[in-house]
């Protein structure tokens, strides 16, 4: 059986019901993951694991503003933030007649090459036979691949969304281990930290799509050594931002390193141990495309 795993966005205007809908499909098992809101752009909302799946939720903060503020560069700034996203999900009210804001998410998506899906949410509390003209409104704003009724509320479709999401996704990695959600915020934490200092090294160069996984935090030798083993790998949505990401002779990748593990120290109050690799999203299943890189041990 193939893993289908990807980064999804959660667009739409304020109150049509965006959290409870994460809150809905999360469940209980899942805290919401925002350690650090502003100094990231694709911020992480929540990761749901199935068998077969998991499903990152990432929110993205540019989408927020109203369009009519979102000059050339902003809108490019939305572009790049939508990027690395598999599949953009634009929540709208059905209760309310669709108003500027609503189609000004849409005109995020429609900017976003990629696939989404229309969401027409709080269906609880209206007469079916509205449904219809709303989809209908909505098709003639952009060629959305499904028109979900639903209600985050009540959870009706709910389960038929998370299967439509999955379906949806490449087959990927785990990115998230799945069962560390509310166990260990540190990890999740260690990834953010790591990702700001990509973000504060690389500036524009590479795009947000960029993601940090926690492939092990090793706390055998915590109590003897005083020590944390953190090995990440950070997926990158091209070939070419590896490069950039690494710089010469591996030194960029170096300085992002040692300012993460200097933080990540003072974070944790242990020495750390960090080792990075890097990969394209794309050969994640090639371990040739594996790129080995530096790593930073602290006093020996
Ligand atoms: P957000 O701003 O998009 O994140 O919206 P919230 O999740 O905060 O929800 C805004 C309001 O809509 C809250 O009062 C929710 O209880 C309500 N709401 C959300 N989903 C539903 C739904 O499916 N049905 C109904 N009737 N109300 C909902
Ligand atoms: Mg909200």
């Amino acid at each position: 059986m193939s893993f289908r795993s990807g980064f999804v966005a959660l667009l739409g205007r304020p109150n049509t019901g965006k959290s409870t809908l994460l809150n809905r499909l999360l469940g209980t098992k899942v805290a919401i993951v925002s350690p650090r809101p502003q100094t990231t752009r694709a911020r992480l909302q929540g990761v749901l694991t199935r068998e077969n799946a998991q499903i990152v939720f990432v929110d993205t903060p540019g989408v927020h503003r109203p369009a009519s503020r979102l000059g050339e560069k902003m809108m490019e700034a939305v572009r790049e933030a939508l990027e690395g996203i598999d599949l953009a999900l634009v929540v709208v009210d059905a209760g309310r007649p669709p108003g500027e804001e609503d189609e000004q998410a849409v005109a995020l998506v429609r900017a976003f090459a990629g696939p989404s899906f229309l969401l027409l949410n709080k269906i609880d509390s209206i007469a079916k036979p509205a449904l219809l003209p709303l989809i209908e409104r909505f098709r003639g704003l952009h060629a959305f691949e499904e028109f979900l009724p639903l209600s985050a509320l009540t959870g009706e479709n709910v389960k038929l969304l998370e299967e439509r999401i999955i379906a949806r996704l490449p087959e990927g990695p785990v990115y998230f281990p799945p069962d560390t959600l509310t166990d260990q915020p540190e990890r999740f934490l260690a990834a953010e930290i790591v990702r700001e200092k990509i973000l504060l090294e690389t500036r524009q160069e590479v795009p947000h799509g960029v993601a940090v996984v926690v492939d092990t935090f090793d706390e055998s030798e915590a109590e003897s050594r005083n020590l944390l083993r953190l090995h990440m790998v950070i997926f990158v949505e091209k070939e070419n931002h590896k490069g950039i990401l690494i710089g010469a002779g591996g030194a960029r990748l170096k300085k992002i390193g040692q300012a993460a593990r200097l933080e990540l120290e003072k974070l944790l109050g242990r020495r750390v141990y960090l080792e990075l690799l890097v990969k394209t999203r794309e050969d994640w299943r090639d371990r040739e495309g594996v790129e080995r890189l530096v790593d930073w041990r602290h006093g020996e």
